[in-house]
């Protein structure tokens, strides 16, 4: 059981956590921690977090697990300030959706603390921010990536673990690697994506008839692009290498479909979407 957990950044991510290790009893008490106060008093008044301090340092006081949802770029200034004041028993560990860059922002601020760290992403959101959006059941049968370092003390990969578990989740270790780029095909890629393809319908002259009607597909395709622009710009600058190798090879293949359109290729094209449909099938449950 986590004796104080004090979470840095109570919004979807921190919230969602918070709420659901309180409906486990599995902590006593959850202090939040983040810029503005009239976040962290709403995250009081729903419920999410006991008590709050907006200085991240004072928050930690006590806690025997931090986990810092900030964005990305706020990562490497909220370890600097919290690595003098941390419990000798603390474990800290962050949810960041790309993880070289926030190893790096942990090697540069935690300094002799570095061991208690263990780097997460959990592999679960919606396209909404803020605590009002968090809820207990996000981690349910989802997974987590724990992508812990040599120097990481394996006690602290185990707390870090149960407490996903207990959260509803299955957590997986790989290495940081690994985990940027295969989150960057499977999530950073597809949210570009999105982004770009209401930006290019957005900003076409006829944009109000466009929208009008579209269907279902137009939705399903793009409800991620509703998604917090900062937050994703982060995940962009964060875990470039991957991403833009991603994007390279995505071009690539959306030149052959538009050879095989131009040259009329029947043949190719419904190779292609027979291809893409299998893999959909198969994949979908999962
Ligand atoms: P969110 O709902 O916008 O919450 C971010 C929280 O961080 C807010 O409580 C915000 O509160 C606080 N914050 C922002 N800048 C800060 C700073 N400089 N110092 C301290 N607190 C700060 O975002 P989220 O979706 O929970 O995402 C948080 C993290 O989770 C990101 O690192 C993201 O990469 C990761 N993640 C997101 C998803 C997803 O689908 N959303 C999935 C997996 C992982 P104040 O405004 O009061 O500071």
């Amino acid at each position: 059981m986590i004796r104080r957990l004090c979470i840095i950044g109570v919004g979807l991510i921190g919230g969602s956590l918070a709420r659901a290790l309180r409906q486990a009893g599995y902590v006593r008490e959850i202090v939040g921690s983040s810029r503005r106060a009239e976040h962290l008093q709403e995250a009081v008044e729903l419920g999410v977090i006991d008590r709050f301090d907006t200085d991240a340092a004072r928050a930690v006081q006590g806690a025997d697990m931090i986990v810092v949802c900030v964005p990305l770029g706020a990562m490497e200034q909220t370890f600097r300030s919290i690595a003098p004041a941390l419990a000798s028993d603390a474990v800290v560990t962050d949810v960041g959706s790309a993880k070289a860059r926030v190893v790096t922002a942990a090697r540069a601020a935690l300094g002799a603390r570095l061991s208690c760290f263990v780097p997460g992403h959990p592999i679960a959101g919606t396209e909404k921010s803020g605590v009002t959006a968090s809820f207990a059941e996000l981690y349910r049968n989802r997974k987590v990536i724990l992508t812990p370092l040599d120097e990481t003390d394996p006690t602290a990969t185990a707390r870090v673990q149960t407490m996903w578990e207990t959260a509803g989740a299955q957590v997986q270790c790989m290495d940081v690697e690994h985990h940027d780029e295969v989150l960057a095909a499977t999530s950073h890629l597809p949210h570009v994506l999105a982004f770009q393809m209401v930006d290019t319908l957005a900003r076409m002259s006829d944009e109000d008839e466009i929208f009008r009607y579209a269907a279902g597909g137009f939705r399903d395709f793009t409800r991620i692009a509703s998604s917090d622009p900062v937050m994703w710009r982060d995940i962009c600058l964060a875990n470039d290498r991957a991403v833009l190798k991603m994007l390279e090879r995505y071009r690539s293949d959306l030149d052959r479909l538009a050879g095989a359109i131009r040259a009329g290729d029947g043949a190719e094209l419904e190779r292609v979407f027979r291809n893409a449909k299998a893999a959909r099938d198969r994949h979908n449950d999962r």
